[in-house]
C-alpha cells in the first residue's frame, strides 16, 4: 500500500499533491487547481482510497453478525479501525463509536443528553458554532424548557475568560463548543472551558470537526466528556465520523437510533441495550468507511500532527499578511501577527465585491475557496457581514498556492472595477 503522499513535496507542501489522485489529475495542465476548501472537505490520499478498495475486495461481510471467516475478518477490520481512530485523538477504543459524521454525532449527543435538561436549565454554546452544534441544542433545549446561552468571542474570534465565567454557572447542564472555528480558524481555550464547566457540574461536548485535521488532539488531556469529528475533513472518506464518550460519561447518553446491533435482548414488550459504543451503532456500519478513516488517521500520524499544525498555521499567517496588506481586502478573525494559536483557515472579503462573486472570480483563476455563511450564520452576522470568503489549507497546500490565491484576490477586485467602468461608459 502506498504512503499516499506522506512525504514532503518540492513545492513546499507538507505532503506531495501528487499523492492525492484528484489533485494529481487536476494539476495536469498549466495553472492547475489551487484547492483552498479543505475545511469543507479534504482531498483524499491514495492510501485512503486503497484502504476502502481493499476492504471491499478482500474483507466485505457484515461485521459483528456472521460466524463465518469473512464476517470475522470484517469485524477485525472494523475494530482495528476503531483502535487507530481512538489512538489518533488520545482516546481508548471502547470510548469511540463510529457515526456518519460530526452532524450525526452531535445529534446523537443532543438527543442522548436531552433527558438531563429541566425547565430553567441552560446549555452554553459559543457564538462561533457551526449550525450542526447549534440547531440540535436549540431543539432539545426548547423541548425541555431550557435556554441556550452564548459565549461571545473577541475580535480575534477567541472566547475570553470573562465570557466563560459569565455564561457558565449553576444553571448550566451542558457546554457544547467548537475546538476550532470553521470560519475563523482560531483555537478556543478548551481546557479553561472544560474546567469552568466541570466546576459548575456541567458536561462538556467538543465539536472537533475542524481541529482533528489541524492540531494534535488529546481528548483525555483536554478532559471533555464527549466529542464529535468527521472522517472526511481529516483526509478520510465522506460518510464517516466518530463520537467520543469519556469512560464514565457514556452512561449518561441514551441512543437516538434504535434497531439491530445495539440491543442485548428483545422481547414482545421490551428490550435491553448493549453498552457503549455498540448502543450507538444501530444498523450495518460503514465498515469500509471506518477502515478508510483509520488509514487517514495513520497518514496524519506519519506526517506528525505538530508538523501539520505548524504548516497550516504558517500558511494562514502568510495568507492573512497578504490580505492585510491589500487595501481592497477585509480580513476577519486573527490577524497575521497575533500570538494566538490558529489553524489553516482564513476568512476575508473583497471590498465592494460580494463574497459569492469574489469566489467565482477566484474560481476562474482555478483557485477554489468557499463563500457564504459557512453554516455559522450567528457568527457571520456578529462579524457584520452577510457572507465571507474562506480559504482553508490542507497538508498538500504550498506557499506558492497561497501566493497564487492572493494574486487572484487582487485580480477579482480589478475585474469588478473594470466591469463598473465599462458599465458607466
Ligand atoms: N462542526 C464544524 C466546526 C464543521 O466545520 C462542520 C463541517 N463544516 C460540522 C460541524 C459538520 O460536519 P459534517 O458535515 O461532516 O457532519
Amino acid at each position: 500500500m502506498t504512503q499516499g503522499g506522506a512525504h514532503p513535496s518540492p513545492s513546499g507542501a507538507l505532503a506531495a499533491p501528487e499523492g492525492f489522485p484528484l489533485l494529481a489529475h487536476e494539476a495536469a495542465g498549466e495553472g492547475g487547481l489551487v484547492y483552498l476548501d479543505s475545511a469543507a472537505t479534504t482531498q483524499k490520499p491514495a492510501c485512503v482510497l486503497e484502504a476502502v478498495d481493499a476492504f471491499y475486495r478482500t474483507n466485505n461481510a457484515n461485521p459483528h453478525r456472521g460466524a463465518h471467516r469473512l464476517g470475522g475478518a470484517a469485524t477485525e477490520a472494523l475494530e482495528a479501525a476503531r483502535r487507530d481512530v481512538a489512538r489518533f485523538v488520545g482516546a481508548d477504543a471502547d470510548e469511540v463509536a463510529f457515526t456518519s459524521g460530526t452532524t450525526c454525532a452531535l445529534n446523537q449527543l443532543a438527543y442522548g443528553l436531552a433527558g438531563l435538561l429541566r425547565p430553567g436549565d441552560e446549555v452554553a454554546v459559543s457564538l462561533l458554532e457551526h449550525h450542526s452544534n447549534l440547531v440540535p441544542w436549540l431543539t432539545v433545549a426548547k423541548l425541555a424548557g431550557a435556554k441556550v446561552r452564548y459565549l461571545v468571542p473577541d475580535r480575534q474570534g477567541r472566547v475570553p475568560d470573562g465570557e466563560i465565567d459569565r455564561a457558565v454557572g449553576s444553571r448550566t447542564r451542558i457546554v457544547a463548543v467548537s475546538h476550532v472555528s470553521n470560519v475563523l480558524g482560531c483555537v478556543q481555550p478548551v481546557e479553561r472551558i472544560v474546567r469552568a464547566a466541570h466546576d459548575a457540574g456541567a458536561l462538556v461536548v467538543l465539536d472537533c470537526a475542524q481541529s482533528v485535521a489541524h492540531l494534535p488532539v488529546d481528548l483525555h488531556a483536554l478532559g471533555a466528556d464527549f466529542a464529535a469529528f468527521s472522517g472526511h475533513k481529516m483526509y478520510g472518506p465522506m460518510g464517516t465520523g466518530a463520537l467520543y464518550a469519556r469512560r464514565g460519561a457514556a452512561s449518561a447518553l441514551g441512543p437516538l437510533l434504535r434497531g439491530g446491533g445495539m440491543v442485548e435482548a428483545v422481547f414482545e414488550q421490551g428490550f435491553t441495550f448493549k453498552g457503549f459504543p455498540a448502543v450507538l451503532e444501530a444498523g450495518t456500519p460503514n465498515a469500509a468507511g471506518a477502515v478508510g478513516m483509520a488509514a487517514a488517521a495513520r497518514f496524519l500520524e506519519a506526517l506528525g500532527m505538530e508538523a501539520v499544525h505548524a504548516h497550516g498555521e504558517a500558511l494562514a499567517r502568510r495568507m492573512a499578511a497578504g490580505l492585510a496588506a491589500m487595501p481592497s481586502a477585509r480580513l476577519y478573525g486573527p490577524g497575521p501577527d497575533g500570538a494566538e494559536e490558529r489553524c489553516g483557515i482564513v476568512a476575508f472579503n473583497v471590498r465592494g465585491v460580494g463574497a459569492d462573486l469574489a469566489a467565482r472570480a477566484l474560481d476562474r483563476r482555478n483557485v477554489a475557496v468557499r463563500a457564504g455563511a459557512h453554516c455559522a450564520q450567528p457568527l457571520v452576522r456578529h462579524l457584520g457581514a452577510e457572507a465571507v470568503c474562506r480559504a482553508s489549507t490542507g497538508v498538500y497546500t504550498s506557499e506558492r498556492d497561497v501566493d497564487r490565491s492572493l494574486g487572484a484576490v487582487e485580480a477579482a477586485r480589478q475585474d469588478t472595477a473594470n466591469l463598473m467602468t465599462s458599465a458607466m461608459l
